[in-house]
């Protein structure tokens, strides 16, 4: 999975698209919000009042979307300084990828990049099924013998 991540963002360019930052709100950690909070000047109480929400488990999201910081350039506004959710977007080369199997596939409406790589998984999977509808077919043997 991280092959195939690191394959598709080799030839992705983030800055064409941008439909994650003008189409969904990353979650903020206390960290994020500490740290934006400091490069902006503000006191984190009033940065909290007059940018983020709070949701019904107490977590931070920014208030609007497209995102307050998404430049007229698709560059982020505080790029250095970013939350941690939209460091790790879209998470395709998590580790523990299964772990977030249902929110990858909810990404392949958001992001041309997921949807490539979970095409390209597909295309890598072991079972293919016939074009007549048949039984699956293995393509290669499992195991050693
Ligand atoms: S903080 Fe930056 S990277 Fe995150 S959504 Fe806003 S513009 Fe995009
Ligand atoms: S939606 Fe995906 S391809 Fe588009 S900018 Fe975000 S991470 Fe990059």
């Amino acid at each position: 999975m991280v092959e195939l991540h690191d394959k598709e963002f080799a030839k992705t360019d983030c800055l064409k698209c941008a439909n994650c930052c003008k189409t969904t709100a990353p979650w903020l950690t206390d960290h994020d919000v500490a740290r934006i909070a400091k490069h902006l000047k503000l006191k984190e109480q009033k940065f909290i009042e007059e940018y983020l929400e709070v949701g019904e488990d107490n977590e931070f999201s920014f208030k609007l979307v497209p995102c307050v910081f998404l430049m007229p350039d698709n560059e982020c506004g505080i790029y250095n300084v970013r939350p941690k959710a939209c460091r790790e977007y879209p998470h395709t080369n998590r580790r523990k990828f299964q772990q977030i199997e249902t929110i990858t596939i909810e990404n392949t409406a958001i992001c041309p990049a997921t949807y490539n790589i979970m095409e390209a998984l597909k295309a890598n999977l072991p079972i293919q099924y016939s074009e007549k509808g048949g039984k699956p077919r293995e393509k290669f043997r499992r195991g050693g013998g």
